[in-house]
């Protein structure tokens, strides 16, 4: 392969578009308006999913599973792979018990049920009185890590990183989209930069930046809040074994627990209250 792509958006998605692409051979130039990682992939839970919270879609939750391994393997030193548990505590948590693991099975996410004493003897600030506990492939990153290693990474094959440059509008030739207007908030000066492929990268923005080029891409952002505690309190991604729902994982990041995630729509990702 080879050709110019600028990528629009320095989160999680563009950092990995533009390594494979540098990869690939691509020339890359990568666009973002504001800090690396300022955008919602600084600000997630850092769980790598097993897919096992995604069961309800077998497709989604097998996809999961296999990103899950190829990013283990193309970068162990990234990832805390201590796994999960989703545990049962009510009979309510029970009933979702044998959904839950045919749903599993379905996916292809290899899980193991163990004993109670067992999952105490992994987690001893477990409720004592839990009911199951099913072990998952989970895993938990610090997300800026992983967006500067892909960075750095692509910056190693040639391409260029350029925070603080913000896309704001499209070049076009005729229904081709062949360029972006840029400002550069650093020298503040407007500038045109043209390319073979545009990738729009800009996640919970991806329906505003795709306005400027008069296209619909169809995004419902979603935020959330969590909650961080100043203990680490599990050493795996602790789940409740329920569909899910707000405020039914915990997990630690070094000395740090995060309890997460609560999630509603909104119209504009600039607008969150
Ligand atoms: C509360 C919460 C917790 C989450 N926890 C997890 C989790 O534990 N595990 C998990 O896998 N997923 C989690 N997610 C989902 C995950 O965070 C997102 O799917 C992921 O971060 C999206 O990455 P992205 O690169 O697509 O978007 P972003 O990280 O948002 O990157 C898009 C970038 O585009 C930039 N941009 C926007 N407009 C322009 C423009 N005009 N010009 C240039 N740049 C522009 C933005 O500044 C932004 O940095 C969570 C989400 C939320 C809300």
């Amino acid at each position: 392969m080879s050709g110019k792509v600028i990528v629009i958006g320095g989160g999680i998605t563009g950092s990995a578009v533009a390594y494979d692409l540098s990869l690939r051979g691509m020339k890359v130039v990568l666009l973002e308006r504001g800090s690396i990682g300022s955008g919602t992939s600084g600000r997630t839970h850092g769980l790598l999913h097993s897919g096992c919270r995604y069961i309800k879609d077998p497709q989604v939750a097998a996809e999961c599973y296999r990103e899950n391994m190829i990013l283990r393997k193309i970068a162990p030193f990234l990832f805390e792979t201590n796994g999960g548990l989703f545990v049962a505590i009510t009979d309510e948590d029970m009933e979702y018990r044998e959904r839950f693991l045919n749903g599993c099975e379905k996916s292809g996410v290899p899980v193991k049920e163990i004993r109670r004493e067992e999952a105490l003897k992994l987690e001893p600030n477990l409720n004592e009185n839990l009911k199951a506990a099913i072990v998952v492939p989970d895993g938990t990153f610090d997300p800026l890590k992983v967006i500067l290693s892909f960075l750095a990474s692509a910056k190693a094959r040639g391409a260029e990183i350029r925070p603080f440059n913000e896309v704001v509008g499209f070049v076009k030739e005729g229904d081709s989209v062949v360029g972006v207007k840029v400002w550069d908030k650093i020298s503040e000066r407007e500038y045109i930069l043209k390319a073979d492929i545009i990738v729009n990268a800009t996640g919970a923005w991806g329906g505003k930046v795709g306005k400027l080029a008069g296209i619909t891409v169809p995004v419902k952002p979603a935020p959330g809040v969590m909650v961080s505690l100043d203990e680490r309190l599990v050493d795996m991604v602790i789940n409740r074994l329920n569909p899910p729902s707000d405020g039914d994982i915990i997990l630690s990041h070094r000395s740090t627990s995060v309890i997460g995630t609560t999630s509603w729509y909104i119209d504009d990702p600039d607008e969150v209250e």
